[in-house]
């Protein structure tokens, strides 16, 4: 529960209080509380767009499924997926960057 509490709040993975973005899109380098390194090589980060995809297509698909059951055609519905996206990528972008590093966390604790 308290890993889950960490990542619905940005947090880091190790103390769970120090955060890990400094501004909406700007991460810190290291946990200002417990010093815990975010990007621990160049590339890092490329795990985190599988969570992005993920996260992505739960936030589309139900809006799929809907504005086909209510008849809408396919550039409607190409349109609100792409506004949904928009305005969501600064939301998948850390969500999926704070799952990334909790799961590495998980599998190779630092
Ligand atoms: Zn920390």
């Amino acid at each position: 529960m308290k890993k889950l509490c960490a990542i619905i709040r940005l947090r880091c993975p190790r103390c769970a209080a120090g955060p890990i973005f400094a501004r909406l899109l700007r991460m810190n380098p290291r946990c200002p509380v417990c010093g815990l390194e975010f990007e621990r090589e160049q590339g890092y980060f490329v795990g985190a767009m599988y969570f992005s995809y993920a996260l992505a297509l739960a936030e589309v698909l139900p809006l799929i499924v809907a504005m086909l059951l209510l008849g809408f055609g396919a550039a409607p519905i190409y349109i609100a997926c792409c506004l949904v996206l928009v305005v969501s990528a600064p939301f998948l972008f850390r969500y999926s960057r704070v799952i990334w590093i909790h799961l590495d966390q998980v599998i190779d604790p630092r």
